[in-house]
């Protein structure tokens, strides 16, 4: 069916049928807010809607342009537009907002059958938390619902900047009483970042990713967690989606979705309850709620391609709001299936324990006992150099928190 929505003036297109309730849901559109017009008539949320159907989607809450914003919900002054939405809301409803696009993540997770959840109140889960915006706010909300949620720093000994976010993850979890794992790269497997990447020749981001992803499971699969859950959100998503549709990397795209289920021994669930919210809400909600963050970007990402993506999907968002979204869930909804039953990358792996340390791998020996061995057996060469790119890494940001 043709939806026509307006302010900002765009068409979505949805296979029907589906209550004018349903299409509301699709969009993210309260519907206090608006009216449904279909053939004409005014129509409410029971009224079913055919493939064929044409309705259009009128605000109705003025005070966009020109006027200062009011609370969708409850009219006070709004702290927050969201173009996307259509909507501007007070801090409280804010709050409400964000913890809402969660629950539905959680509770209706693409790709998944109807009945199943990321996860479930019994579980225990392990949230990945780098002391930056996404995982706290995440942190924050998932205790707000009531979860039994630990969270894990993994400190990838980069100066300055790994030591302040990592007070920064003990401020919240002392704060809250909650507690926090941490594991240190140079501690527990005698590397760091910038070491590990000079010694294997290897670009920092390459080492980091594989050693944090390892270090996540190993730590849920230790300690007896049962859902490792982490705070890639809308941005990070969709710029990692546009990254695998340039190179059309299919198996990459049969395994982006947000929840991975654990196929194996020694193997846990990975899921992603921020994919709906974007990095400015997630940014909003960190400072409506209080919630201190590291703000400086790591110091080694040069040249990291997502950060270009990631322009090339703003401007399109700045013209269009809802670009990203759309193109996210749209591959969630329809393309994704597709790819995980007929991708090449998307046959079932034959995973065994890795003969080193018993994780699950596809080959004999992980490939992050293989990163591992290889930086260890030429780190002595490299000592010198990773000293320098710590020390680099050390000058204080000019916004580090004092
Ligand atoms: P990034 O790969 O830096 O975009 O981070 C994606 C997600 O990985 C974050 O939202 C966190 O959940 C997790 N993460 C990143 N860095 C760390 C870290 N040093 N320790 C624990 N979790 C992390
Ligand atoms: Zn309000
Ligand atoms: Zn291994």
């Amino acid at each position: 069916m043709r939806v026509r929505l307006r302010n900002p003036e765009r068409v979505e297109t949805l296979p029907g049928p589906l209550t004018v309730a349903e299409v509301l849901d699709r969009l993210d559109v309260p519907a206090h807010t608006v009216l449904v017009i279909h053939d004409g008539q005014l129509v409410t949320a029971g009224h079913e809607l055919g493939d064929d159907a044409e309705i259009e989607i009128r605000p109705v809450i003025s005070g966009g342009a020109g006027s200062s914003p009011r609370c969708v919900q409850c009219r006070a002054p709004a702290v927050i537009e969201e173009p996307r939405h259509r909507s501007a809301w007070c801090p409280d409803h804010f709050v409400d907002h964000v913890t809402m696009q969660v629950r539905k993540a959680i509770d209706h997770p693409p790709l998944a059958d109807p009945h199943e959840r990321m996860f479930h109140y019994g579980d225990r889960l392990l949230v990945a938390v780098s002391g930056g915006k996404d995982s706290l706010a995440l942190w924050d909300v998932l205790l707000g619902l009531g979860y039994d949620v630990d969270g894990l720093y993994v400190g990838l000994g980069i100066g300055g900047y790994s030591r302040r976010s990592q007070e920064i993850c003990e401020g919240f979890a002392e704060a809250r009483g909650v507690r926090l794992h941490v594991v240190s790269l140079a501690e527990t497997y005698g590397y760091t970042t910038p070491s590990g990447s000079a010694a294997a020749g290897r670009s920092t981001c390459g080492v980091c990713g594989l050693s944090k992803r390892y270090a996540f499971n190993k730590v849920a699969v230790d300690e007896g967690y049962d859902v490792v859950v982490t705070g890639h959100n809308l941005d990070d998503e969709a710029a990692t989606l546009l990254g695998n549709v340039l190179r059309w990397q299919d198996d990459f795209l049969a395994r982006q979705r947000p929840v991975l289920p654990a196929t194996g021994t020694n193997q846990v669930r990975k899921v992603k309850p921020l994919y709906r919210l974007s990095e400015r809400e997630m940014a909003a909600y960190c400072v409506v709620r209080g919630i201190d963050y590291v703000v400086e970007e790591c110091p080694l990402v040069d040249g990291n391609t997502g950060h270009e993506l990631k322009a090339a999907l703003d401007a399109l968002e700045a013209g269009a709001p809802g670009t990203k979204a759309q193109f996210l869930f749209g591959f969630l909804d329809r393309h994704a299936a597709k790819w995980s039953d007929d991708a090449p990358g998307a046959e079932p792996l034959e995973l065994a324990a890795c003969t080193t340390c018993g994780m699950p791998t596809t080959v004999e020996v992980c490939a992050f006992c293989r990163q591992r061995e290889r930086i260890l057996a030429a780190l002595p060469l490299f000592e010198g150099a990773s000293d320098d790119a710590a020390a680099a890494a050390d000058a204080p940001a000019a916004d580090a928190p004092a």
